[in-house]
C-alpha cells in the first residue's frame, strides 16, 4: 500500500489499524485493507505539524522521519501541510539560493573560459589574415598562384604573386598586372595577342620562359616596371610614360 496523498511508503502502527506517510506524514486509518484519511485539526484550527506528531504519536506512531523534524526553516508542501526541512543545515531557500549562486558562478568562469579562447581563435585568424595580407609579410611574398592558361591572368592591388612553369595560350591579352601589384613569372610561357600589359606600379619580373606575341610581347604604361631575364621573347613591347621594359625589343 502506498500514501494516497503522494505515493510515499507507509509506516504502521496499532497493530496495523494505522498508517503513516514517512514522506508527507498523512495519516490513515486502515479498516480490513481499507484507507481512511485522518484529518487531525490542531487546537485553535488549522494544521500544527507538532500536534500532529502528537496525535501520532498517540497512535503508537514514533517521531517523525527526521528529515521532516529538523526545525528552522519552514517549508510548505501544499495543502496547508506546514513541514519543517532543513538541507546541510541550511533553510531550503537559503539552500537553493547557495546551490543557485555556486551554478551561476560555474557559468559564469565557463562563459569566461569560453569567451577567452573565441577571443583566442579570432585573434590567431587576424594574425594570419594580417601576414597574409600586409606588404612584405612573410607569408606574402611569391605567394604561388594558379593559373589554368586560358583566360587573362590579373595580378592588382598589393597582390604579390608568383607564377611557375605555366604553358598558357590566350586569344587576348595573357596577364594583366595593375595597381601596385607584384608579379613574378618563372617559366612561364605564354602565347597570346599581347603577352603582359603592366599598368600603374605594377611590377612584373620574368625569368626564363618565353612570350610569343602577335602584337605586342609587354605594353607597359605609367610607372609599370617589366623586366624579361633569360626568356625567348617574339613580338614587339611597348613602354610609355615613365614605364620601363627590360630583356624585351
Ligand atoms: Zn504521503
Amino acid at each position: 500500500m502506498q500514501c494516497l496523498n503522494c505515493g510515499g511508503a507507509f509506516e504502521w502502527a496499532g497493530n496495523g489499524q494505522y498508517a503513516r506517510c514517512t514522506r508527507c506524514l498523512a495519516l490513515f486509518g486502515n479498516e480490513n485493507g481499507q484507507l481512511t484519511p485522518i484529518v487531525v485539526q490542531a487546537p485553535g484550527g488549522g494544521n500544527n505539524p507538532e500536534f500532529n506528531a502528537m496525535f501520532a504519536q498517540n497512535l503508537g506512531f514514533g517521531p517523525p522521519p527526521p528529515q521532516h523534524n529538523l526545525g528552522a526553516g519552514t517549508f510548505d508542501a501544499g495543502g496547508g501541510q506546514q513541514l519543517q526541512v532543513k538541507i546541510n543545515g541550511k533553510t531550503p531557500e537559503g539552500y537553493l539560493k547557495d546551490k543557485a549562486s555556486s551554478m551561476i558562478w560555474g557559468w559564469i568562469i565557463g562563459a569566461v573560459i569560453i569567451g577567452l579562447l573565441v577571443l583566442g581563435g579570432i585573434g590567431l585568424a587576424g594574425y594570419i589574415y594580417y601576414q597574409a595580407k600586409s606588404p612584405g609579410g612573410g607569408a606574402q611574398t611569391g605567394a604561388a598562384a594558379t593559373w589554368d592558361g586560358k583566360s587573362t591572368f590579373e595580378c592588382k592591388g598589393n597582390d604579390v604573386v608568383a607564377l611557375t612553369g605555366v604553358k598558357a595560350n590566350v586569344s587576348g591579352t595573357a596577364i594583366k598586372a595593375s595597381a601596385n601589384c607584384q608579379l613574378t613569372l618563372t617559366g612561364v610561357d605564354i602565347t597570346a595577342a599581347v603577352g603582359i600589359e603592366a599598368s600603374a606600379s605594377a611590377k612584373v619580373t620574368m625569368t626564363g620562359g618565353s612570350i610569343t606575341a602577335t602584337t605586342n610581347s609587354v605594353v607597359a604604361t605609367a610607372a609599370a616596371k617589366v623586366d624579361c631575364v633569360g626568356t625567348k621573347v617574339t613580338g614587339k613591347s611597348k613602354a610609355s610614360g615613365a614605364a620601363k621594359v627590360t630583356g624585351a625589343n
